[in-house]
């Protein structure tokens, strides 16, 4: 068996993977890294990017009725889904072939395959056996399944991309971050598009009056939520998927799409070989300065299962790097995190819900705003903009942001520097606005609610 040794050696190449390999080769490491699929992991090739080249191309269909008022006419509205995925494959190829790169240039050695510890010093590759001072394990996360009888028919988000066809009817079940998401897709583009969840309201750990607003707004789009409402059972007969919900109703859908969470990808790494911990659910044991349970074994990113977002795992990555040759070792900061949901109306927080800033603190202020913005005016459209900022009473610290409305990702990215570095409301008061916007109404809310 060819023999190879590493200083730091990382398992997986995805966001976090590859940032952590080419920031420690660049600082004089020896680095390996081993990747058994495509390079650039979930959010490249199966999460973030596809997903949103998708939403573009979904949240248009709306865009065409909207300028009709506008003076615009279009005969005949046309989509061709097989270009669109063929033309999503070549640019993540475009996309593999960069991070192939920039791991090259920086002089980290590639390793095509799935690594197996075959001790807590030294792992397999292929037949390449591989020893290194320390290892990194980046692996990520893999869809849930849940068990129906036709649980082998039924597409998570890792097949969704590539569907030969668009269906005509589609059930996605769970109310979390891809379903919410896949459901605007689909709608979007046409699809009789059904969401089925456990409880009463999406995005369970986001603001309860963001979950209800998105909600609404989606079903004014036309997704149908089927809450506290599961399948007891799905079959798949001939061409359609037979469902019977748990309050003993049926109905057949075309394809079914589960989008239930996301479990550890530790399955073939053989951790027990290196003595590495994992919890019950699989996701591995890690201290604040992301070691394992062996003091030479790191692990970041999802799996992890801390914080699930792709600017997290890179972040994570940076740190571990920067301990690596430093002193005195910084501890990660987890705390305000901004995220967005890529549906349509889309959504974008910093900071805490109103029920977490209510558990936290003895007062804050609440102000709401609702509002339909200029664009959708002329239509007459329903659509509106939602806006909440919760305040600290005592000491006027924005404590919380929340956004649901055209860019509100881009929005709550600006605004998200003003909540970590704890600035005020009267700070953000003096702010002008930008007129006419939706993003101006953060800046001018005067009477809480
Ligand atoms: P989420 O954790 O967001 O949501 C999972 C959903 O599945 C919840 O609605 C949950 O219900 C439901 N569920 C879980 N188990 C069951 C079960 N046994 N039966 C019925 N329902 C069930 O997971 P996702 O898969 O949507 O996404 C995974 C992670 O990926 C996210 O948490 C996020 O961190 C990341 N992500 C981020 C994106 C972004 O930044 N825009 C986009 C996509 C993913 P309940 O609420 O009742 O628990």
């Amino acid at each position: 068996m060819e023999k190879n040794n590493f200083d730091i050696f990382v398992i997986g190449g995805g966001s976090g993977g590859v940032r952590a390999a080419r920031v420690a080769a660049s600082k004089g490491f020896k680095v390996g890294l081993a990747e058994g699929w495509d390079l650039g992991g979930t959010c490249v090739n199966r999460g973030c990017i596809p997903k949103k080249l998708y939403s573009f191309c979904a949240h248009f269909s709306e865009e065409i009725n909207l300028m009709k008022s506008f003076g615009w006419s279009i005969k005949k509205k046309k989509f061709d889904w097989k270009k669109l995925v063929k033309n999503k494959k070549k640019e993540l190829k475009r996309l593999n072939k960069i991070y192939f790169q920039l791991l090259k240039d920086s002089g980290v050695s590639i390793f095509n395959g799935y690594a197996k510890f075959i001790n807590e010093k030294s792992i397999r590759v292929g037949k390449k056996q591989i020893f290194a001072e320390k290892f990194l394990i980046a692996v990520g996360t893999k869809p849930k399944r849940l068990d129906f009888l036709s649980s082998n028919k039924i597409i998570t988000s890792d097949e969704a991309f590539d569907i030969k066809n668009l269906p005509n009817k589609i059930l996605i079940l769970g109310g979390g971050y891809i379903a919410v998401e896949f459901a605007s897709i689909f709608n979007g583009l046409g699809v009789d598009t059904s969401i089925s969840l456990r409880g009463k309201k999406i995005l369970k750990n986001f603001d309860d009056d963001v979950s209800i607003f998105l909600m609404d707004q989606m079903k004014s789009k036309g997704v149908r939520f089927l809450t506290e409402n599961f399948p007891a059972e799905i079959k798949k007969n001939n061409k359609s998927f037979q469902v019977t919900f748990k309050n003993c109703t049926n109905e057949k859908f075309d394809l079914v799409m589960e989008a239930t969470g996301r479990e550890p990808n530790t399955s073939f790494l053989e951790l027990e070989n290196a003595g590495v911990k994992v919890s019950e659910s699989g996701s591995i044991n890690v201290d604040k300065y992301f070691s394992t349970s062996k003091k030479n074994i790191f692990a970041i990113g999802d799996i992890i299962s801390r914080v699930q977002l792709t600017p997290v795992a890179i972040a994570e990555a940076m740190n571990f790097v920067e301990n690596l040759s430093s002193k005195k070792k910084i501890k990660f900061n987890y705390k305000n995190i901004p995220t967005a949901v890529f549906s349509d109306p889309s959504m974008a927080y910093v900071g805490l819900s109103e029920k977490e800033a209510r558990k936290k603190y003895r007062n804050i202020e609440i102000f709401v705003s609702k509002f339909k913005p200029l664009k959708n005016t002329l239509a007459n459209s329903n659509e509106k903009v939602f806006v909440k900022l919760i305040i600290n009473s005592s000491s006027k610290k924005i404590l919380g942001i929340h956004f649901v409305g055209e860019n509100a990702a881009e929005i709550i990215q600006g605004f998200s520097v003003a909540v970590v570095n704890g600035l005020t409301k009267d700070q953000i008061d003096k702010t002008i606005g930008i007129h006419p916007t939706s993003a101006e109404e953060l800046v001018t809310m005067k009477s809480s609610t």
